[in-house]
C-alpha cells in the first residue's frame, strides 16, 4: 500500500486524507501543533458557492488604500520591508483586472458547487452542523447596493442565483431579529456548517479509518533523491514517504521553501468571537458589506469574523479592529446585545492568501511525488471537500473531477 504524507491538518490536510484513504492509501497527517484551534475552527462557517470573484478584482486596491488609513477597518497590509511581501502585492495588483476575474469566474464556481455536493454526501454520516439556508449580503449605502446589484448581475450569468431583495424582503428572512439595512442580495445556493463540528467529526472519523495522526511534529525538510522526495522530516525524526501533499495553510510558502521553490502566499489575518445563547438569533448567515463583517447562526450561539490583515504569520490581536467588528453589528441588527469581547476571547486565524485569489492545486513542476493544495484564502472551509477529491484523483492518475490549469502552483514562475 502506498503511503501518503500529509503536511497540515486544517480542513485542507484532513479532506485529503479523506478522500486518500478512500482511495486506498496509508495516510499520515503530521502537524506542528495538537489540532485543535487552527484557521479552520474559528472562521464564519460559511459554504459560498456565492464567492465566485477573486479578492483580487478592478477597485480593490483602491478600496484597500482607503481603509489602511482607518485603524479600525476591516482591511489592513502590515508595511513591512519584506521581498515575500513586495512580490505578493505586485502580483495581486497585476491580477486586478476584469480579464483575471472573468477568467476566475468559470474555476470558483465549478470547485464550488464540486465541493458543495461533497459536503452534502458527507454531511449524510458526519455531524457537521450542515444546513442550506443561504446567504444575505446585507447592505446599507448606494455605492454597496450598486456594487452588490452588479455581483448579483455577475453570479446570475454564471449560473449562480441571487436574488436582490428589498428590506422587507430581508425582514421576512428574518423573523425573530430586526435587520436595518437598505437591501441585499441573498443566495439561496449557499450553505453552513459548524467549523469546530466538521474538524472533529473528521478527526473521529479518519482516526477511525486507519489513518495516522503525528501531532506536535513540526515538519522542517525533506529527504530527497533526485526529483523525488523520499521521507518528511520532523522535530521527531524522517518518515518514509511515497507521496507528500503540502496542506500547511498560511505557512505553506516557508514549507516549499525546504524544497528550494517559492510560493507567493500572505497570511490573512481575520478575528471571530462568540455571542453565546441568543435568544432571538440571526437565522440566516449574512455578511455586512459594508464592514466586510459576517454573522452566522451556530446552535443557539452567533458568531462574529471579520477583518483582512495581510500580515504574514503574525498572530497578534490587534483590539482596535475587533472593535471595528463590535460595532458594526448593530448597524444592521440593532437589537443584538453585543459587546466588545475581552481580547482572550478573541480568536484569531490566518487565511492561506494567492496573490491572484485562486488556490494552488496540483504537482509541483519539479518533484514528481510531491502535491500542493493551499491558497483557499477566505473560502478553505467552502472548498475543503473538493480539495480533498482533487488532492486523491491527481495521486491515483485518476481523471480529474474538474481542470486545474486556473490552480497550477506554478503559475507565477
Ligand atoms: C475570520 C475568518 C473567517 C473565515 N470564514 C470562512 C468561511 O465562512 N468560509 C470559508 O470557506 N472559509 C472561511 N475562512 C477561511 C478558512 O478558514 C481558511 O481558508 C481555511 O481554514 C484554511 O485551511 P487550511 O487547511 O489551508 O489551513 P489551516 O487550517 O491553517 O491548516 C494548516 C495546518 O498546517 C499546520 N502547519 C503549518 N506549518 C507546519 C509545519 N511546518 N509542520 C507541520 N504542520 C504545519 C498548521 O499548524 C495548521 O494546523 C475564514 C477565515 C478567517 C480567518
Amino acid at each position: 500500500m502506498k503511503h501518503v504524507g500529509i503536511v497540515g491538518g486544517g480542513i485542507i490536510g484532513l479532506s485529503s486524507a479523506y478522500y486518500l484513504q478512500q482511495a486506498g492509501y496509508q495516510v499520515t497527517i503530521f502537524d506542528q501543533t495538537v489540532i485543535a484551534d487552527g484557521c479552520s475552527y474559528g472562521n464564519a462557517g460559511m459554504i459560498v458557492p456565492s464567492h465566485i470573484i477573486p479578492l483580487a478584482q478592478p477597485g480593490m486596491i483602491a478600496k484597500g488604500l482607503r481603509w489602511m488609513l482607518d485603524s479600525k477597518s476591516p482591511f489592513y497590509v502590515k508595511p513591512r520591508l519584506n521581498a515575500d511581501l513586495m512580490k505578493w502585492g505586485w502580483l495581486f495588483y497585476k491580477h486586478s483586472t476584469e480579464k483575471h476575474v472573468e477568467a476566475s469566474i468559470p474555476a470558483l464556481r465549478d470547485i464550488s458547487l464540486l465541493s458543495k455536493t461533497l459536503y452534502q454526501q458527507m454531511a449524510d454520516t458526519l455531524d457537521m452542523g450542515w444546513h442550506e439556508r443561504g446567504l444575505l449580503m446585507l447592505f446599507k449605502t448606494p455605492s454597496a447596493a450598486h456594487e452588490m446589484q452588479h455581483e448579483a448581475d455577475v453570479a446570475n450569468a454564471a449560473g449562480i442565483e441571487a436574488q436582490l431583495l428589498n428590506p422587507d424582503q430581508v425582514q421576512s428572512l428574518e423573523p425573530d431579529v430586526r435587520v436595518t439595512v437598505a437591501g441585499a442580495v441573498y443566495y439561496p445556493g449557499d450553505a453552513q456548517v459548524v467549523p469546530t463540528q466538521v474538524m472533529s467529526s473528521l478527526i473521529t472519523h479518519l482516526k477511525q479509518s486507519g489513518v495516522t495522526f503525528k501531532e506536535a511534529k513540526e515538519v522542517t525538510g525533506f529527504t530527497r533523491q533526485g526529483s523525488r522526495v523520499t521521507a518528511i522530516e520532523t522535530t521527531a525524526g524522517a518518515f518514509p514517504v511515497d507521496e507528500v501533499v503540502i496542506a500547511g495553510g498560511a505557512w505553506s510558502s516557508e514549507i516549499v521553501k525546504q524544497l528550494q521553490l517559492s510560493l507567493p502566499l500572505q497570511g490573512g489575518k481575520g478575528y471571530s468571537f462568540m455571542l453565546k445563547d441568543v435568544k432571538q438569533n440571526v437565522r440566516v448567515p449574512a455578511i455586512m458589506l459594508e464592514a466586510r463583517a459576517t454573522a452566522t447562526p451556530m446552535g443557539g450561539d452567533l458568531r462574529f469574523a471579520g477583518t483582512m490583515e495581510i500580515a504574514g504569520t503574525d498572530m497578534s490581536v490587534n483590539m482596535n479592529r475587533v472593535q471595528g467588528i463590535a460595532e458594526s453589528i448593530n448597524q444592521y441588527y440593532p437589537d443584538i446585545p453585543v459587546q466588545l469581547p475581552a481580547k482572550n476571547q478573541v480568536w484569531k486565524g490566518l487565511r492561506p492568501c494567492s496573490p491572484d485569489g485562486l488556490p494552488y492545486l496540483g504537482r509541483l513542476n519539479n518533484y514528481e511525488n510531491v502535491v500542493i493544495a493551499t491558497g483557499h484564502g477566505m473560502m478553505g472551509l467552502s472548498l475543503g471537500p473538493a480539495t480533498g477529491k482533487l488532492v486523491a484523483e491527481v495521486i491515483a492518475d485518476q481523471p480529474l473531477s474538474m481542470s486545474l490549469t486556473a490552480f497550477a502552483p506554478n503559475r507565477f514562475d
